[in-house]
């Protein structure tokens, strides 16, 4: 018998950075959204405050509302993406109390109401997450909540706002003041004009709240996060903490604390020296990162971009594909989805870049040989370094080591050969693959 394939009406609530960049993912993949879930993503309806605005052309002006309730009272899945306590809090609770899957990506709201909809959640028998809440795309609550569950969490140091993590870092690198690096940041638009949420560290308050919640499997007040700001670090304590080897991050950090029997659990975000062979040192421009620390999973370490409307968006949508698939289903649903059938691309067709060393007899045209046995394979050449000396009979040799661009493993294996075969080339040259590019 043909099954048909069921369709979920998921409503947008704010159609801002992130919520455009959810309206077009869910219409450009549609398809392999309906793979991964076994279910129609349809976006039946998008609330927002101006309804004569444009919203682009993934949102026909048809389903754009500002009556929100209405919206969440038809929906099978609601993705919250408004920000501030209210309305979105109370057009939470209302979808997760008639037993609809909620997605947010809302820090203010659930670093300050967690509690509550996570128990309203858990009363519906539905899914509430927020992975996108903390560090954007960096996929750091799920594995915390789920992966690590099975561990003890024993702390959490975050670089969880890029704003301040690219003023700290141009201090570092400019050895700029802390208004001069904060109005370049401005400039560039990696810092709002009004920067107080960021610099003075209350979007990093609710993020360290959040994660230590769910870290410390507890419920941490916003309130209790000691929050300092990086206003007060001078160009001079940037630089006296180079001198000692440091560099400052600005970092929220969530520990577990034993005293005898008793636990507690500090909560803090402030400016902090750590060493500059921590993995958190390197981490730079408006990049976030979460460094976990557990019992037995010892050290981990997750980065990535931390805001923007696409990357934001990929976390909210992982959130959307897990909930659809539990509503599909009734359970986790689809896990694995093998639903391509995707060919080994063979070794000799796969790109990269090279480092070519050749061994020749430092003879004049040598250099044009070689360059001319690249270029009949398409290899470019990016940099060729030169090195003379005598061999074992004191006859003039050569060393050169060459970087390529991006090739063809098959093409260089052909120039290999060939340039072997150049009678100036002593031995047959090796080369390496070039990553990280
Ligand atoms: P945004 O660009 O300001 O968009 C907010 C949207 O919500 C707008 O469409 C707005 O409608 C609508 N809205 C706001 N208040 C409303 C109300 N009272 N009634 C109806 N509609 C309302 O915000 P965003 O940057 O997309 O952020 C959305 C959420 O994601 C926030 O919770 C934010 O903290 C979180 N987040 C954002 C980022 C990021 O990089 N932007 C990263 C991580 C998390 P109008 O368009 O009509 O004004």
């Amino acid at each position: 018998m043909p099954t048909t394939t069921p369709t979920l009406n998921v409503v947008l609530l704010g159609c801002g950075t992130v919520g455009a960049e959810v309206a077009r993912i869910l219409a450009e993949d549609e398809a392999e959204l309906t793979a991964r879930t076994g279910a129609r993503l349809a976006l039946a309806g998008v609330g927002v405050r101006d309804t004569s605005k444009d919203r682009g052309p993934h949102v026909s002006p048809s389903i754009v509302t500002d009556r929100l309730d209405e919206l969440v009272d038809r929906a099978d899945v609601v993705v919250e993406l408004m920000g501030g306590l209210d309305p979105a809090g109370g057009l939470i609770e209302r979808a997760l109390r008639a037993g609809k899957t909620v997605v947010s990506a809302n820090k203010a709201l659930i670093a300050a109401r967690l509690g509550q909809l996570s128990a309203a959640a858990a009363e519906s028998g539905v899914q509430f997450s927020y992975e996108a809440a903390v560090a954007g795309a960096i996929p750091i609550l799920r594995p915390i909540r789920d992966s690590l569950a099975g561990d003890r969490i024993t702390s959490i140091m975050g670089i969880v706002n890029g704003t301040t993590n690219y003023v700290l870092d141009s201090m570092t690198t400019t050895g700029a003041g802390f208004e001069e690096a904060l109005a370049t940041a401005q400039e560039l638009g990696y810092a709002e004009a009004d920067p107080t949420a960021d610099v003075d560290g209350h979007d990093a308050a609710a993020k360290a709240a959040i994660l230590a919640s769910l870290g410390l499997h507890t419920t941490f007040p916003l309130e209790e996060v000691h929050t300092e700001g990086i206003r007060s670090v001078t160009a001079e304590d940037i630089a006296s903490a180079k001198a000692a080897g440091y560099v400052i991050k600005f970092l929220a950090i969530a520990e577990r604390v034993s005293r005898g029997a008793e636990e507690s659990a500090a909560v803090r975000v402030h400016p902090t020296l750590i060493p500059e062979d921590h993995p958190l040192a390197s981490v730079r421009g408006a990049f976030n990162a979460v460094y976990v620390q557990a019992e037995n999973a010892g050290e981990l370490m997750f980065m990535g971009q931390g805001a923007g409307g696409a990357p934001t968006a990929s976390a909210v949508m992982g959130d959307l594909v897990s909930a659809a698939r539990r509503v599909v289903a009734g359970g986790p649903g689809r896990t694995e989805t093998a639903d391509r059938a995707l060919p080994a691309l063979p070794f000799e067709q796969t790109r990269t870049r090279f480092a070519v060393s050749v061994a020749v007899e430092d003879e004049p045209g040598v250099l044009a040989d070689i360059a001319r046995v690249f270029a009949d394979h398409g290899q470019s050449i990016e940099s060729m370094v030169q090195t003379r000396g005598l061999d074992g009979e004191q006859r003039p040799v050569a060393e050169l080591r060459i970087i390529t661009h991006d090739g063809l493993e098959g093409d260089l294996r052909a120039t290999v050969d060939d340039i072997h075969g150049l009678p100036a080339v002593t031995r047959r040259p090796t080369f390496m693959r070039v990553g990280g590019n």
